[in-house]
């Protein structure tokens, strides 16, 4: 019970990794804000936290718009006090070719993962600073680190994500705030099965652990920087890939 009177607040908490995240950070004792653009998936995880004892408020939110964000941070401090651990976690694709790549594709890809990310730290800092404890956790991606094929928009985004990071933990480090990132490579989600199936094996065939990572394997990290076991790190960025791409 390592976060025990905690309270977590988790973007595309619905499913996938942000599901999981959600589940392991109730496992270790927190109260848990699951924030999806899907209100129906966020009550289904909300109620799955409640059954592991835990408090739990779901909320349906574009984290990409601000009024979105600010209205969420509101009610999740008005239920539960106070916000010690983001995670910024909401994503989408929209791939394509950068000839073929619409402007469309191109802004909602950056406006939720990149601006959606700085909405919410922007959002939940004002309460940590004043109570001098904070853990945020952002999204990256391999295709951050080395670029992907037909994913100009996600790469730009998840490399930008890195450059937030590392720019608000060192603003909010005397703050006793830490920000670190984490950068997943292919984890079995609804997000990878949209994949084509031979673009989906080839990735799977380039993995040295010879498995695809399950979203436990990313919540599992993610519990770590949200606990004490990682208070002397900001700022970091931790891939958790099964070995790709190192
Ligand atoms: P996922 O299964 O597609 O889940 C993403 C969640 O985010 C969904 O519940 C989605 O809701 C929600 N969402 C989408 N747009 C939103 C918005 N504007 N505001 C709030 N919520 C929104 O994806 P995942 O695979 O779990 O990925 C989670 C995070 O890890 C993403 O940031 C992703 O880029 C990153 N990541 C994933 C992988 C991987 O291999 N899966 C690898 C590297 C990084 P709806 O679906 O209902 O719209």
């Amino acid at each position: 019970m390592r976060l025990e009177g905690r309270v977590a607040l988790v973007t595309g908490g619905g499913r996938g990794i942000g599901r999981a995240t959600c589940l392991a950070l109730a496992r270790e004792g927190a109260d848990v804000a699951v924030c999806d653009i899907d209100l129906a998936s966020a009550e289904s995880v909300a109620k799955e936290v409640e059954a592991l004892g835990r408090k739990a408020l779901a909320i349906r939110a574009d984290v990409s718009q601000k009024a979105d964000v600010t209205a969420m941070v509101a009610r999740v401090t008005e239920a539960f006090g106070k916000i010690d651990i983001l995670v910024n976690n909401a994503g989408v694709i929209r791939d394509a070719m950068l000839h073929k790549m619409t402007e469309e594709a191109f802004d909602q890809v950056i406006a939720v993962h990149l601006k959606g990310a700085w909405l919410c730290c922007q959002a939940v800092m004002e309460g940590m600073r004043e109570r001098r404890f904070g853990k945020i956790i952002n999204l990256s991606s391999l295709s951050g680190k080395v670029g992907n094929i037909g994913q100009t928009n996600y790469s730009a985004a998840k490399a930008g994500i890195v450059g937030l990071t590392k720019a608000v933990a060192k603003e909010l480090a005397r703050y006793n705030i830490n920000v670190n990132a984490i950068q997943p490579g292919f984890i079995d989600t609804d997000m990878t099965r949209s994949i084509p199936e031979e673009i989906r094996l080839a990735k799977i065939a380039e993995i040295p652990l010879q498995r695809v990572g399950r979203p436990e394997d990313i919540a599992n990290v993610v519990v770590f920087l949200a606990s004490e076991d990682s208070s002397y790190m900001t700022g970091a960025v931790l891939e958790v890939n099964g070995g790709r791409g190192m």
